[in-house]
């Protein structure tokens, strides 16, 4: 899921890998966007640019060595890079002009000519162009499957000499949740199959939908398989890319009770059924139709969300809800994530949970499927409650009223003055968490609470708390 709770900072990184970077690690040229012109430098004029060629910046001198035009460029201008060096504070160029038109085409025609191609024949192995097993891979296996014998051998389908890698890292940074890691956007990468060069449109797990040349611009494209979200990462790796993102150091903080407002900014609204709770909502958003994909009304919503369902897991024992909504197993309740997809921000509650999941049994497989699963959440359940300190078998009232009061807690500060355009910005919104939750416990809970959290987030591919 490429959806991001909790960070926002994002970078944009472009290597290319079709050339070859070894030892001293150089492109030969490239087309880059001026920075910045510096008149008067220590060591004379110069230009910084930055291309999505490569990682980083490019520095190019004004000297007539170097700058081949009479005129100097000025910020925002297209220019044509050459003789790059790496050097330890980053790009050199060794020589640079104007950008003709002429040089998109060359530049195409180069890249094209760098990148290996690789023969698929619809039907026949990838590898061994032998037969694949209808039974293995369907009826109308995808171009580039593998059969059978050879599918561990994947990596000899695509490397680094057959693909041109672009990629946007997005840096995923969440330190209540523990996560701080890249996630990688490959699309417009390019692979050259059977002689026609191909886009990366969209990426998937085992495969890519690839647009070639000549395809309507319309179409989803071809699915190639082989060269999927994992593969187009090894390639990268090999490539010399940076999958991990920069070490962070903000050390250790010690919070100090903030001062709360008097009411929540947003409302915390609970629903009852029968003296049951059935839903509760969080902010009063329209729940009719034109919600998809706007803003929620806190950008840090999902965060404090995060929060409040670790928290009560944490005080209670409860199990993650495995669904793809999240949410937590309780006592014979269950308690779902309203879909954030949707905007929606809350809890919806189904009470006498075994009775109801019982009452859909029909066969003794579906008896079995469910007992097993409900024999799994048992035993969650009793590592769970022989923590020292939880609060075993509450009751679903004891754990939403908890719920509740931590969400209205995290609502009494004005969380709308904060931003999360960088990664110290939500470093900051972590502390003042922690500042605001000392209304509600002492320094030694929250500091468990915190490290159960970092701990307990799911990795599977629904919600994460
Ligand atoms: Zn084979």
């Amino acid at each position: 899921m490429s959806k991001l709770f909790g960070n926002l900072a994002t970078e944009r990184r472009s290597i290319c890998s079709s050339k070859k970077r070894e030892g001293g690690k150089f492109l030969d040229t490239i087309k880059a966007v001026v920075q910045k012109v510096i008149r008067e430098g220590k060591h004379g004029p110069f230009a910084v640019a930055t291309s999505n060629q490569l990682e980083g910046s490019v520095t190019l001198s004004l000297e007539p060595t170097v700058w081949m035009e009479k005129e100097w460029p000025e910020e925002g201008m297209i220019v044509f890079l050459g003789e790059l060096r790496q050097k330890r504070a980053g790009w050199r160029a060794k020589h640079g002009r104007f950008w003709k038109p002429s040089d998109e085409q060359t530049q195409q025609t180069e890249r094209s000519k760098q990148m290996k191609n690789v023969e698929l024949i619809k039907g026949k192995c990838a590898i061994c162009r032998g037969p694949i097993d209808k039974q293995w891979a369907g009826e109308n296996p995808s171009l580039g499957t593998m059969c059978r014998n050879c599918s561990d051998k994947r990596d000899e389908v695509f490397g680094l000499e057959n693909v041109e890698i672009v990629v946007q890292k997005h840096l995923r940074f969440d330190p209540l949740l523990g996560v701080h890691e890249y996630h990688f956007d490959w699309r417009g990468s390019r692979i050259m199959v059977n002689g026609k060069v191909g886009t990366i449109i969209s990426p998937q797990a085992d495969g890519d939908f690839v647009r070639f040349e000549g395809e309507k611009t319309r179409s989803l494209g071809t699915f190639i398989k082989g060269v999927g979200y994992w593969d187009l990462l090894r390639i990268y790796k090999a490539a010399g890319g940076e999958t991990e993102p920069p070490a962070l150091d903000f050390g250790s903080y010690t919070p100090t009770k903030a001062e709360l407002l008097d009411e929540p900014i947003l409302v915390v609204k609970v629903e009852m059924d029968n003296g049951n709770i059935h839903n509760i909502q969080v902010g009063n958003r329209s729940t009719g139709f034109g919600r998809m994909f706007a803003p929620t009304e806190l950008p840090n919503l999902s965060t404090l969300h995060a929060f409040a369902n670790l928290y009560v897991r944490y005080k209670f024992g409860l199990v993650h809800n495995y669904c793809a909504e999240g949410g937590f197993l309780g006592n014979d309740f269950e308690v779902r994530n309203a879909e954030m997809f949707t905007g929606d921000v809350g809890l919806s509650v189904r009470m006498n949970r075994l009775a109801d999941d019982f009452r859909y049994v029909n066969t003794p497989e579906d008896f079995h499927r469910l007992a097993v699963k409900e024999g799994l959440v048992g035993m969650i359940a009793e590592r769970e409650q022989s923590r020292p300190g939880v609060i075993k078998d509450a009751s679903a009232h004891e754990v939403l009223s908890t719920w509740v009061n931590v969400m209205e807690t995290l609502l009494r500060y004005d969380w709308r003055e904060f931003t999360f355009e960088t990664v110290e910005d939500v470093w900051k919104h972590y502390c003042r968490m922690q500042d605001v939750l000392l209304n509600i416990m002492s320094v030694d809970e929250l500091t468990e609470a915190l490290a159960y959290v970092r701990k307990g987030k799911m990795t599977h591919c629904g919600s994460s708390y």
